[in-house]
């Protein structure tokens, strides 16, 4: 079956999350950005007025049922839509990182750098 897109659909699941998890504040009406979508998903960052705490939620859109999942983030709205559209980190550099973490002078090239 095709899913079923509204544009304004995202804006219903955020009902469900209409508090702040750090601070308990409601959210505002403008809290609330979009900053990607394809058929399916959208991707939602909300920042609380009240103590600055950011939240990424990914809201999905399936025939006439909303799904949601949400993580608290130190991302701003900016970074999110930076590191969005970012490429994913290979293993291959995950390797490198680790190897270059047990270099004995590590934190020194790195303040010198
Ligand atoms: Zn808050």
């Amino acid at each position: 079956m095709k899913p079923v897109y509204h544009s304004d659909r995202w804006r219903e699941a955020l009902k469900m999350m209409s508090r702040c998890p750090i601070c308990s504040a409601e959210y505002g009406p403008e809290a609330a950005k979009l900053f990607a979508k394809n058929e399916t998903a959208s991707l939602v960052h909300i920042t609380c007025a009240a103590c600055g705490s950011g939240f990424v939620a990914m809201i999905v859109l399936l025939g006439q049922g909303l799904s949601s999942v949400g993580m608290v983030t130190d991302l701003t709205l900016a970074d999110a839509v930076r590191l969005h559209k970012a490429e994913p980190i290979t293993v291959d550099e995950m390797i490198e990182a680790y190897q270059e973490m047990q270099q004995e002078n590590f934190l020194i090239q790195s303040f010198r750098n």
